[in-house]
């Protein structure tokens, strides 16, 4: 025998068994999306390496070390997105969308990271981002915001996910806290963790951000950002608060989220839960109005999210919410004798005609009764239906529950529909 194939680590298979909780949670999120109003754009999974050099930042975890990067058989750069923000601003700014109008805009679909894999970390994963153009005030924030916070309640996990909230301010802002955190922590720069004395020079907010927990112990006494927070700004944010609190939003304000991306502005957020360990952020983003002129467009004030669906997911689980995903069968069709295929396919049409929200499987590759009835027990169904020459012959269907100790019927063939109509209709 040959040596079996493994996905790559880090790559997940998504079994039918998860599948139907994913679509569940996909479907939520998706109506959510569009009871606000939000489009779907779909985006390329590769781009130039360039976009994301130039967006993300050079001196993040990113970029640094967790891309997917290379050569296309052109000699030119490739990366497979690690991220979604970045393409959704190339794709805006490269058909004209951001000119004089505003735009609501979300995406989903699988993201790389070359990263350490862990429970909730992985190196393929699956975000849905939520992207909003065009609008400069609190407002919009704010939507973002009661936006996530209806699809946790559509989950039924809202209790267990808490909103973080700080703004970081303006680039300026941001330049001269920087200077100050750099010089409090150039007298602790031995003690930092490899890549915080790295980023001393290069980019030393990315410090706080810094898992590492002798660096955090050193952070307690550095300067803070909100010290250095300009007028404009604190007013931005004063004004989102107040939204949130009249909409009933609560909210921490976490002084150290930084956001790990070059690209945010004024207000940052995250999502937290505490259970799922380590990797509890289920939803982060913040406003990025200065990407766009950035990635070469006009001006264009710029706020989102993403969701990490795999985290999602098992909080989800977690929280015991898919106990009412429905997977199961609902009525499984069975043959017997020779030759009844087509009259066996002929009725599962029929039945489906009829019903056509339930799940109809006609059993196929024949086999005895025993055999047939064992399937459809194990299919979780509701019904059988049997048809055999003798049925076929009288025109009629014997209807057999599954899930009670009632007898079995023999109907005629035209009353099924409408007896099932009466079951799954009622
Ligand atoms: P973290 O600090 O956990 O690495 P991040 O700041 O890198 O997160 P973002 O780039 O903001 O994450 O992505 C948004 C969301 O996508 C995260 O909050 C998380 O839910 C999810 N996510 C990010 N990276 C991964 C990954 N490697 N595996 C699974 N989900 C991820
Ligand atoms: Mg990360």
């Amino acid at each position: 025998m040959s040596k079996r194939i493994q996905a790559i680590r880090g790559m997940n298979d998504i079994l039918p068994e998860q599948t139907v909780v994913w679509q569940h949670i996909e479907n939520a999120i998706l109506s959510v999306l569009q009871q606000y109003g939000y489009r779907e754009i779909r985006l390329p999974l590769l781009e130039v390496t360039e976009l994301f050099k130039r967006s993300v930042g050079e001196v993040t975890d990113i970029v640094e070390k967790e891309m997917y990067t290379f050569d296309d058989r052109n000699g030119e750069s490739v990366t497979l997105r690690p991220e979604g923000t970045a393409s959704c601003v190339r794709a805006g700014e490269q058909h004209g969308l951001f000119y004089n109008q505003v735009q609501r805009l979300w995406y989903g679909g699988p993201m790389f990271r070359y990263e350490r894999p862990q429970k909730g970390r992985y190196r393929q994963f699956h975000q849905i981002g939520v992207e909003a153009f065009g609008m400069l005030g609190p407002d919009i924030d704010a939507e973002l915001i009661l936006l996530s916070r209806r699809i946790w309640q559509a989950l039924g996990i809202a209790d267990a996910a808490t909103l973080q909230l700080n703004t970081i301010g303006s680039a300026e802002n941001r330049r001269q806290f920087g200077q100050a955190l750099v010089q409090y922590l150039s007298d602790h720069e031995d003690d930092l963790d490899t890549d915080s004395k790295n980023r001393l020079q290069q980019n030393p907010l990315r410090i706080l951000d810094s898992k590492d927990p002798n660096t955090q112990k050193i952070l307690q006494h550095a300067p803070t950002l909100s010290d250095y927070i300009d007028a404009e700004s604190q007013q931005h944010f004063q004004q989102l608060t107040e939204i949130l609190a009249a909409n009933g939003i609560e909210f921490e304000v976490n002084n150290r989220l930084v956001r790990g991306l070059d690209y945010y502005g004024k207000t940052v957020f995250e999502w937290v839960t505490n259970r799922l360990g380590a990797q509890g952020t289920i939803c982060a983003g913040g406003r990025y109005d200065g990407l766009v002129s950035h990635l070469g467009g006009k001006d264009c004030p710029a706020v989102g999210f993403a969701i990490g669906l795999e985290r999602l997911s098992l909080l989800v689980a977690e929280m015991q919410q898919t106990e009412d995903i429905r997977s199961d069968i609902d009525i499984y069709v069975i043959s017997l004798g020779e030759n009844l295929a087509a009259q066996a396919m002929a009725l599962a049409e029929a039945v489906r005609n009829g019903l056509p929200q339930q799940q109809v499987v006609c059993h196929c590759g024949g086999g005895s009764l025993k055999s047939q009835m064992k399937k459809a027990d194990k299919s979780g169904a509701d019904w059988a239906l049997i048809i055999g020459s003798e049925e076929l012959a009288a025109n009629s269907v014997v209807l057999k529950p599954l899930r009670s100790d009632e007898a079995q019927e023999k109907i005629p063939g035209d009353q099924l529909v409408d007896r099932l109509q009466k079951f799954y209709l009622s």
